[in-house]
């Protein structure tokens, strides 16, 4: 039996990341997160082979030849994602479900790619000024970069209704468990 898909976006800061490892970490749901490409450097204790593929520019130019992606975005200006095909069709094939993490463009597209085989769930912050006090609080980035963020964080959230389904996150512990639910409904 091939696996499905499930597809987890959200504009940055709105705790995606955080859902998606508290559900792996519970072990509940037989999937495995697709490990995406990035030509970004590696943050902190993020490591090649388990965050991410960190590619050189040029392989990641080469893998776009090669037709190795479903999808890559440039989500930041010069760096660039992509949904590696060898990952998707090695799990799925493999009969498991797999998970992914990704922008927002980017989980429409995969969405409209694989029709039923996938579920599109789409984590939205309660309102921009919650999503502005979390960037602020995180204090990673300059006042700059948060505004940046907040105004592409206003043009994702007009993508909200191409998604299957909306999760707000006003609590983690709930969100968590409504995509929890809205997954294991999915994937039977
Ligand atoms: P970060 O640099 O914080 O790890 O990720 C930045 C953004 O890129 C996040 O919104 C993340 O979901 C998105 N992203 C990660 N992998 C992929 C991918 O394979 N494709 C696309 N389109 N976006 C991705």
């Amino acid at each position: 039996m091939t696996g499905k898909i499930i597809i987890i976006s959200a504009p940055s800061g709105t705790g995606k990341s955080t859902i998606i490892s508290a559900l792996l970490d519970k072990g509940e749901i037989d999937m495995q997160f697709s490990i995406s490409a990035t030509n970004r450097p590696p943050r902190g204790e993020e490591q090649h082979g388990i965050n991410y593929y960190f590619l050189s520019d040029e392989e990641f130019k080469s893998s776009i030849e090669d037709d190795a992606f479903v999808e890559f975005e440039e989500v930041y200006p010069g760096r660039f994602y992509g949904t590696l095909k060898s990952e998707i069709s090695r799990i799925t094939g493999e009969g498991h479900n797999v998970i992914l993490d990704i922008d927002v463009k980017g989980g429409v597209n995969v969405k409209r790619m694989y029709g039923k085989q996938a579920i599109s769930i789409f984590i939205q912050p309660p309102s921009l000024e919650s999503l502005r006090a979390r960037l602020t609080g995180r204090g990673t980035d300059a006042p700059e970069a948060i505004e940046q963020r907040l105004a592409k964080a206003e043009y994702e959230l007009s993508f909200a209704s191409d998604f299957d389904c909306v999760v707000v996150n006003d609590n983690l512990d709930h969100a968590i468990a409504e995509v929890d639910a809205r997954i294991k409904n999915f994937v039977g």
